[in-house]
């Protein structure tokens, strides 16, 4: 059952209104079928925009920020749960443990890196929860080619591409949750 889904996007305030709506849009989806957010705890950039949908639709957020970025992502001061802690791996450890899904929007540097660490945690046998890539207009393309080619070159295995699923809109994640993978790698799995 999922009740808590993870949101990773971009803190970057520059981008395209695309982005933006689709942000927004999406939060408003969480709040509507009563997905409680889980993000960075940053009020700045699509993090801002998803956490301020949720929350004005009616819906519940928590936000995790370590303190030496609080001032820098404007910590969001009207959440449902705001947890302040000391690390860049704290925030990521409880990020994860708090959620039950992952949603990859649009983002940065900060996003690519939380998109691989859940990718690889699940690789790893770590968990089990469903990974939902969400490429608005066609923004993560080169990086699904990077994945074809990683796994061309035998780096990867097929099978761990098709874990991901992979939606072009936020109308299609409610559905894309509900069919999403959700299986632990065995440890016995061949590793490639
Ligand atoms: P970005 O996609 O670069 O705008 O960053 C999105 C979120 O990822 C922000 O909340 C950043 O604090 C966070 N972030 C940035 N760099 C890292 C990193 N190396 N590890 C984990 N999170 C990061």
């Amino acid at each position: 059952m999922i009740k808590s889904v993870c949101v990773y996007c971009g803190s970057s305030v520059n981008v395209d209104d695309t982005f933006k709506k689709a942000s927004k849009d999406l939060g408003v989806i969480m709040a509507q079928e009563n997905l409680r957010l889980v993000f960075g705890g940053g009020h700045v950039g699509l993090m801002g925009i998803v956490s301020d949908a949720v929350l004005e639709n009616g819906g519940e957020v928590i936000g995790i920020i370590p303190d030496h970025i609080a001032e820098k992502e404007i910590a969001h001061s009207g959440l449902t749960e705001l947890h302040v802690v000391e690390t860049m791996h704290e925030r990521k450890q409880m990020m994860v443990d708090r959620s039950d899904a992952f949603i990859i929007m649009p983002g940065g540097l900060g996003t690519m890196d939380e998109f691989f660490e859940i990718f690889t945690w699940w690789q790893l046998g770590l968990h089990d929860k469903p990974i939902i890539i969400i490429n608005v207009e066609g923004y993560w393309t080169p990086l699904l080619s990077m994945l074809d080619n990683i796994i061309d070159h035998k780096f990867a295995r097929t099978d761990d591409r098709d874990y991901l699923c992979v939606i072009d809109g936020v109308d299609e994640v409610i559905q894309a949750l509900a069919r999403a993978p959700q299986e632990k790698i065995s440890a016995q799995t061949k590793w490639i």
